[in-house]
C-alpha cells in the first residue's frame, strides 16, 4: 500500500501547471502590462507581500496583505 503517494504527487504536478488563470498583478508585471496594473492599483486595498504590487482585489496578488 505505498502506491497512493505517487498518484497524489502526479496530481499535484498537474495542478501546478494549470496557470491558465494568470490574472495576477504579479504576473502582469513580468509581462510588462503596467497600464493594466495601474488600473488595478486604483483604490487598492491589498499589497503583495512578496512583490510589492497593489490591487483592490486580493485574488490578483500571490501574497496579499491587507493595507
Ligand atoms: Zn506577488
Amino acid at each position: 500500500m505505498g502506491n497512493d503517494d505517487s498518484t497524489s504527487k502526479g496530481r499535484a504536478t498537474k495542478a501546478l501547471q494549470g496557470r491558465a488563470k494568470a490574472g495576477k498583478i504579479c504576473g502582469l508585471a513580468a509581462k510588462g502590462k503596467v497600464k493594466k496594473m495601474a488600473k488595478k492599483a486604483k483604490g487598492a486595498a491589498y499589497l503583495c507581500e512578496r512583490c510589492g504590487y497593489v490591487s483592490a482585489d486580493q485574488g490578483d496578488l500571490c501574497r496579499p496583505l491587507e493595507l
